[in-house]
């Protein structure tokens, strides 16, 4: 008998939850297990055109969470800082979201991410489950071209153009 095994990539955000408890390295840690590659990586302010983009599914979805997902990811009940990492290696979406564990952290295994780090909040509602991760090649890989622009991974993961673009960019003084 043989698996047969497929190339993936995962976009993994560590929340804001994730930033202001101090558990990027648990996470990152954690995340090692899966002995997949870090391909990108950005600490970054979330837009709040951005964050719709993102949870766009969830608004036609969840459309009762959807305010409270966007404040949460744009940093409104923590910081506004999140960490963006993109993973690549064998079946690397089942791999992430094993270790970080189902959307509900009071569900999740207790020693996935979720289930270790996450809290419903009892203001709120919001489950503050720490990381986002991909659920599906299809999403990973709209997620991944929302949140990087292919200059940023270190790796050619999707088919890519050249184009020539005249804007202002922020440079040392
Ligand atoms: P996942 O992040 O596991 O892919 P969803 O895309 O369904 O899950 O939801 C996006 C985010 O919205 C979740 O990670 C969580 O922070 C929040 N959320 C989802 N469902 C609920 C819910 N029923 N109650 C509170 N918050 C929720």
């Amino acid at each position: 008998m043989f698996f047969i095994m497929v190339l993936q990539q995962c976009l993994v955000i560590i929340k804001p939850d994730g930033i202001i408890k101090s558990l990027t390295g648990n996470i990152i840690t954690a995340l090692s297990e899966t002995k997949l590659k870090i391909i990108g990586a950005k600490i970054m302010k979330v837009p709040k055109a951005l964050a719709e983009e993102h949870y766009k599914e969830l608004k036609a979805k969840k459309p009762h969470v959807f305010e409270s997902a966007i404040k949460y990811i744009t940093g409104g009940f923590h910081t506004d800082r999140v960490l963006a990492l993109v993973y690549h290696g064998d079946d690397g979406i089942e791999k992430i979201r094993k270790i970080c564990g189902i959307t509900n952290p009071e569900d999740a295994d207790p020693v996935s991410i979720r289930g270790r780090y996450g809290r419903i909040n009892s203001k709120t509602g919001v489950f503050e489950n720490v990381v986002h991760a991909s659920d599906s090649e299809e999403n990973a890989e709209k997620e991944i071209k929302l949140w990087f622009s292919p200059s940023e991974l270190a790796e050619k993961i999707y088919p890519t153009k050249s184009e020539k673009r005249e804007t202002e960019v922020l440079a040392w003084a």
